[in-house]
């Protein structure tokens, strides 16, 4: 179950985990697009670490204000997928606060938003893997890693990567990178 407490500790240790991996992800975005990923989630998180220190008083608005946050700074094509995720999530919360149903919740905003689907190298590819983990009570480090390096030999559909066809083969995508950051924080805040 998420609570201001827990939530704001994660996402607070995700902000961290971006801002720490900045220049890989920015370095992961080079050969397969435009160098800016971590540039653009570091300026997001930045704004989400200033977000939370209002201390939003219940989660819906927690959620409201870092999904804002996020689509006002990441900008790119992430900013408004993370941002959809974080607005999907407020709305759930409005009737539940159980993990699984808020994840599930975001993910199907991120789908509808992208328009990808599993195997199209993006964040997904960690996301959809990741809920379903979590919904069977078996989200383990392992499931997240194993959800990014399944990245690498995927041929990008979606955003810049599938301008490169091909060509995109052998590179982790760094959407799902920075998600596997988001869910590692998860699992390090649960409990
Ligand atoms: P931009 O590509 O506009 O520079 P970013 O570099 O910040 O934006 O983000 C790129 C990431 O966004 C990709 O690595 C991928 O995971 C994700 N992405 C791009 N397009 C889509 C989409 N249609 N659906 C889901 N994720 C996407
Ligand atoms: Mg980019
Ligand atoms: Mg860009």
């Amino acid at each position: 179950m998420l609570t201001v407490e827990n939530t704001t500790t994660w996402l607070n240790k995700f902000a961290e985990q971006i801002e720490q991996h900045q220049s890989y992800l920015s370095e992961l975005d080079t050969p397969i697009g435009d160098g800016d990923h971590g540039g653009n989630m570091a300026r997001g998180l930045a704004a989400v670490k200033t977000a939370l220190a209002t201390q939003p008083d219940d989660l819906t608005k927690l959620f409201q204000v870092t999904a804002m946050a996020l689509i006002s700074k990441v900008g790119g094509a992430s900013g408004p997928l993370y941002g959809t995720a974080f607005l999907e999530m407020a709305k759930q919360s409005k009737t539940d606060t159980d993990l699984d149903v808020l994840l599930a919740a975001a993910l199907a905003g991120i789908e509808k938003r992208g328009g990808a689907t599993t195997g199209d190298k993006t964040l997904i590819d960690v996301w959809a893997p990741v809920v379903q983990a979590v919904q069977a009570g078996k989200l383990t480090q392992t499931v997240i890693d194993d959800a990014v390096a399944s990245t690498k030999p995927m041929v990008a559909k979606k955003g810049r990567a599938s301008y490169l066809g091909e060509r995109s083969v052998g590179h982790l995508d760094p959407g799902a990178v920075s998600s596997g950051y988001l869910f590692t924080t998860l699992l390090a805040t649960e409990g």
